[in-house]
């Protein structure tokens, strides 16, 4: 008897409709066989709803209280679908990640997975059941409540999958697989058979929202083979896998583009050995995630540095560095809103050069400026003003051969 876990996000599980289908593919997939574990997520767009009623009464909600209300919206899922696995005929069990044997690190609002212990699930699919589990939650050692980030049901699911030595994770979601590009803002995207874990890694991270960065990390390292698939269309998705098929030769294999970028700029930093070493540690010990870095120095012999966050962390970036200014030694900060990230990411970059410069000039033959450049080995990105990032999106795609013909 082989072992499948099957996770539904929340457009799929967004009305008691859509649950009764849930119920049916977890039914048809116990009738080819195999023990089921489900992770689902909360309804639909609850846990937007939930975070907006928690910014009705606070700006800033207190972190822990956040992770308590938002873990909620889960709850509500797993225990509809028990009911209607239970009408269909079977046996079910809903656990909470607490239940589930999910522990993470003790931070809130973004935590890690550091262990998870199957004995409660083992012994439910002993006992012949289906085991339903709360997407996007875990309890600390200490016994308190976590969420894991948004969208952190789909690593739930490729966590237990690894814990559970499962054959597969199915992640059912509201498109049919992993495309070249955003199908909802792309109508050229075309659908990706495979693609590796390392591109699905630097996809994800990059913005491609379809697949929680985290959870293609633990499939990359425990070798899950997760396959992204429609919840209503039975065909076939996108296996992310070791090595995927190089279709058609395609040194590109997607592009990812993600908004709200903000672009700092400390001027005048004292251009010491360990200026740079305090600046990032000062960032970090907040919090602040900075992506992408450069560094010129001045005639002066101070240094100018530019980085790139998300907009959303400006106003706390901002107060770390004011509240650091004497330690960190510079004359003035600026900041640059509406920014976006354009990347194109493929593997067959590593041994095809000229593929940064191709995007350069296709950005130029469409007056598009570039902000800010990073690089590794196997994607580029490029900052943009926000308002081209669409643009410059179908621009690539269509240059790099993506398009649907
Ligand atoms: P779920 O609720 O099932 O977790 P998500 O909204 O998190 O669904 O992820 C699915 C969405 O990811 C799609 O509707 C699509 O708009 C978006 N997406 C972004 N990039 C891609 C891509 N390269 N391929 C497929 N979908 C993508
Ligand atoms: N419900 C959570 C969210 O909306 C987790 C998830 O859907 O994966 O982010
Ligand atoms: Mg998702």
């Amino acid at each position: 008897m082989g072992l499948i876990v099957q996770k539904f996000g929340g457009t799929s599980v967004g009305s008691v409709e859509k649950i009764r289908n849930v119920a049916v593919c977890v039914k048809e997939e116990t009738e080819r066989g195999n023990n089921v574990v489900v992770v689902v997520s909360a309804m639909g767009k609850s846990t937007d709803t939930l975070v907006n009623l928690a910014k009705e009464i606070s700006a800033q909600p207190n972190k822990r209280e956040m992770d308590m209300l938002l873990t909620t919206g889960e709850q509500v899922t797993i225990a509809l679908l028990s009911m209607a696995i239970n009408q269909q005929g079977l046996e079910a069990v809903s656990f909470t990640g607490w239940q589930a044997g999910i522990t993470t690190e003790p931070i809130h609002g973004n935590a890690r997975i550091s262990n998870i212990n199957t004995t409660a699930i083992e012994r439910q699919l002993t006992a012949g059941k289906v085991v339903i589990v709360a997407g996007f939650q875990g309890v600390t050692e200490d016994g308190e409540i976590t969420t894991l980030g948004r969208g952190g049901s789909d690593t739930t699911a490729v966590a237990l999958a690894a814990a559970l030595d499962a054959d597969k994770c199915d992640i059912y979601t509201d498109v049919t697989g992993v495309f070249t590009t955003d199908p909802r803002y792309v109508k050229s995207a075309r659908k990706l058979l495979s693609v590796s874990y390392d591109e699905m890694l630097e996809l994800a991270n990059l913005g491609a929202g379809v697949l929680h960065p985290r959870a293609v990390e633990f499939a990359k390292n425990y070798q899950v083979r997760v396959e992204v698939r429609s919840s209503i269309e039975k065909i076939e998705g996108t296996v992310i896998e070791e090595e995927a098929a190089m279709e058609q030769n395609l040194v590109v294999r997607g592009v990812a583009f993600e908004d709200e970028i903000t672009k700092v700029t400390v001027l005048g930093l004292a251009n010491s050995l360990t200026s740079l070493a305090t600046i990032f540690t000062t960032l970090a010990q907040n919090q602040i995630n900075v992506d992408i870095i450069i560094q010129s120095t001045t005639e002066g012999g101070t240094a100018n540095l530019s980085f790139s966050i998300q907009t959303l962390e400006l106003l706390e970036t901002l107060k770390v560095l004011e509240d650091n200014k004497t330690e960190l030694g510079y004359d003035q900060i600026d900041a640059e809103n509406k920014l976006a990230k354009v990347s194109i990411v493929g593997s067959g970059m590593i041994s095809n050069p000229g593929v940064a410069a191709k995007m350069f000039a296709v950005l130029a033959e469409n007056q598009i400026q570039i902000k800010m450049v990073s690089t590794s080995e196997i994607k580029v990105s490029a900052v943009v003003e926000e308002k081209n990032m669409l643009k410059a999106v179908e621009a690539l795609h269509e240059a790099f051969e993506l398009a649907n013909n």
